[in-house]
């Protein structure tokens, strides 16, 4: 098998944690793992005296927690909705009655800053939800512009990062974040199941409301300070997840990993540009490839890719659309395969 879906090929030493016995979590043990996973994170990501939690749950699950717990002490959110995932935060701040302006951003397009600026100064929001990336065009989203923005304006800013932590540079001290999130079936390169709320030192102190038991930030930021986790851990993939961090440390950091990720995208797309696939997104983010082929059967491409050749790639709702992840392994002369695969089918 072979997966360019999230969370892609994993590392064999990783997969192999997974089939090994592993430790009971009520132990010093299992808590000096987390306690060192905190710390690798906060460095990944340079969130100085900053804190995480770590969830057994999926990203959405960790959004939920971020809008239950922080969004809900504002007044007003502001939401930039540039495909499914920014929708997302909008649908959780109505959910939760929270008043949110939803800010749409057509398909694959950069937000235009002037614009996000002179709206910002009209709604006066006190909290600003975004995405790094949307996963579902591929288009990066400017956040050097839009933490402008929020410091001149002095709006909270919380970013979804799931698919870029790992693949694109992010900087939260520099930027001025207060929360990111990421979870760990995208640039982590683990299985899905766990996700990761970064919280900016500015932080520190806030009274965080509690709306939603399982996800407290209360009870979980006070049980992750001796390392444990409020309820039971997915506790084979925290460990995974230690293991990936000192993987990633000892590979050289973030930096690393980012240029490998963008030495990927640069490869698939130049054969992308070889079979006339179009890619979209104004601003490609490395996390993907998003491209356009002729396609015109319902996931034609997607569903002989597996029964063919054992291979995943990412299906869309748009016809002939569909997107390739950058984030796990995968070698140069694999990408080359899997789009002369694509494009066999393509023409077949
Ligand atoms: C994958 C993804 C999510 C959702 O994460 P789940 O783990 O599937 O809940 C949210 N936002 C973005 C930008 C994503 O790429």
């Amino acid at each position: 098998m072979e997966s360019y879906a999230f969370p892609g090929n994993i590392d064999q030493y990783i997969m192999e944690i997974g089939a090994q016995p592993f430790m009971y979590m009520r132990t010093d043990a299992f808590s000096e793992i987390n306690k060192e996973s905190e710390r690798i994170l906060l460095d990944l990501i340079h969130c100085s005296g900053g804190r995480t939690i770590i969830y057994t749950g999926s990203g959405t699950g960790a959004m939920a927690a971020v809008v239950e717990n922080y969004v809900s002490t504002k007044q007003k959110a502001f939401v930039v909705d540039g495909g499914s995932f920014g929708h997302r935060w909008y649908e959780m701040c109505r959910y939760y009655d929270i008043p949110a302006v939803d800010y749409r951003v057509p398909f694959a397009c950069d937000i235009d800053y002037d614009d996000l600026e002179a709206q910002i100064e009209r709604e006066r929001p006190d909290v600003f939800l975004c995405q790094h990336h949307e996963t579902s065009s591929g288009q990066l989203f400017d956040l050097a512009r839009i933490s402008a923005i929020c410091r001149q304006h002095r709006v909270s800013l919380v970013v979804d990062v799931i698919s870029t932590f790992l693949a694109e540079e992010l900087n939260m001290d520099a930027l001025g974040i207060d929360i990111c999130i990421t979870s760990t079936q995208k640039g982590l390169n683990i299985p899905p199941g766990l996700s990761i709320i970064f919280l900016g030192r500015a932080l520190e102190g806030y009274p965080f409301r509690h709306r939603g038991y399982y996800w407290d930030f209360a009870s979980n930021l006070d049980n992750l300070r001796r390392g444990q986790t409020p309820f039971s851990p997915a506790t084979i993939l925290y460990l995974q997840l230690n293991a990936r961090l000192r993987q990633l440390q000892a590979e050289g950091g973030e930096l690393q990993n980012i240029s490998e990720v963008r030495h990927r995208a640069q490869v698939f797309r130049t054969h992308c540009r070889k079979y006339g696939w179009d890619i979209p997104a104004e601003n490609p983010s490395s996390a993907i490839t998003g491209f356009q082929t002729s396609d015109n059967e319902e996931r034609r491409i997607f569903k002989r890719l597996m029964t063919d050749f054992a291979t995943y790639i990412m299906p869309s709702g748009r016809e002939g659309f569909y997107r390739v992840s950058h984030m796990g392994l995968q070698t140069d002369e694999a990408l080359a395969r899997l789009a002369e695969r694509i494009h066999l089918i393509e023409v077949s």
